[in-house]
């Protein structure tokens, strides 16, 4: 049936996107864009035939009363739960220490990707395009289109970017209102390595999570054990990024061997697991510098109907996008309904 609302289009289906799109979407018809195959930006899982991998975003916390309630309902319904794992803390000196974590972690009992599943099953009149990279925006405030290759979608009265901000910047006008605040959005990369294990190959683990004071390896999470996880045992392990950055354009295979070498020297666990064994590369991973304040975690452009939201217009983690998110709908609901 045809809405009578105003049309929207968001390009970016990450959680700023997500909660860009919840803030709109009794006012406005939305439609949602994605270059990938599947939801979720960087909040993202990785299936191998046995495995299963988190291998952007581990979990949520959720330190604002805002984003704490907006989760509630999957909470509520059992698709959100929370994840005690033990930590481990390795030192710089070689010495190993349990770590204590008493902060509340929540994820995705299927992967932590269903966020964006689990909500647009929920959203029925959303529209959704996959698989679809938008790649020239036109027209004027009020009458806008996107161009995904041959294809083209509009008129849209608004259009919301809600993508890393070197992303957004191949989409609009050099001279656009917010191109100085664009420009100064800095952020840096990220490698994940998963290791799948089949069953006779499982290292006997006596921690979920570890963290490393050490120049090449960040964090590594044993992603098995998160609740309702069916698969075999699978580890991640993810660098610093400091380090990602310095080796951003490096071949795969190169930085794999360099990892995996680390984290045996670290931790003695064996990394020739044979069901899974790959790098990503996570070019945009996490904020260096922000973009925008918190008091208005959004960029927007009037004059052309353009604005742009995401983590990293105030920080690096899921929360900033929602946050971002959230605070343009408000305003877009204010500014244009
Ligand atoms: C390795 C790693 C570990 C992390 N760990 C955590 C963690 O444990 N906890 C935490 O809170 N945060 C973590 N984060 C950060 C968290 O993932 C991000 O803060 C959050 O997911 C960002 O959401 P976003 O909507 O801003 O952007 P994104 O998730 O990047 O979404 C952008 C979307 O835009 C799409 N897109 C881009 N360009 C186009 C185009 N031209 N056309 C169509 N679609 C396009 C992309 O495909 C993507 O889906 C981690 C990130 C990484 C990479």
């Amino acid at each position: 049936m045809e809405s009578n609302k105003p049309k929207l289009a968001i390009v970016g289906t990450g959680m700023s996107g997500l909660a860009c799109a919840d803030g709109l979407g009794q006012h406005f018809e939305i439609s949602l864009f994605d270059k990938s195959r599947g939801l979720s930006g960087r909040i993202s899982t990785r299936r191998g035939k046995a495995h299963a991998f988190d291998h952007g975003a581990q979990y949520f916390r959720a330190k604002t009363e805002l984003f704490a309630s907006w989760l509630k309902p999957f909470e509520g319904n059992g698709h959100l739960q929370p994840w005690t794992p033990r930590h481990v803390y390795f030192g710089a000196d070689g010495s190993r220490k349990a770590h204590r974590d008493v902060s509340s972690k929540f994820v995705f009992v299927s992967g932590m990707s269903a966020i964006g599943k689990v909500l647009l099953a929920d959203r029925p009149d959303w529209k959704l395009y996959l698989d679809c990279m938008v790649d020239l925006v036109t027209g004027n405030a009020g009458k806008i289109f996107l161009h995904c290759g041959e294809e083209r979608f509009g008129p849209f009265s608004h259009v919301v970017l809600a993508m890393p901000p070197q992303q957004v910047q191949a989409l609009v006008t050099p001279n656009i209102a917010f191109a100085d605040a664009l420009k100064s959005a800095q952020m840096i990369g990220c490698h994940s390595l998963m290791l799948g294990y089949r069953d006779q190959e499982a290292p006997d683990m006596d921690w979920d999570c570890a963290h490393f004071e050490d120049e090449i390896l960040g964090f590594s999470a044993v992603n098995s054990t998160k609740p309702g996880r069916s698969g075999g045992f699978a580890i991640v392990v993810q660098t610093k990024h400091q380090w990602s950055e310095l080796h951003i354009e490096n071949n795969l295979d190169t930085v794999g061997s360099i990892m995996k070498e680390r984290f045996e020297t670290i931790t003695g666990i064996k990394t020739d697991a044979s069901g899974y064994n790959r790098v990503h590369r996570w070019r945009y991973a996490s904020t260096q510098t922000a973009a925008a304040s918190e008091g208005s975690p959004y960029l927007l452009d009037k004059a052309t109907g353009l604005s742009a939201t995401g983590d990293w217009c105030r920080g690096s983690k899921i929360e900033d996008a929602f946050l971002s998110g959230s605070a343009l709908a408000a305003q877009l609901v204010s500014q244009l309904t």
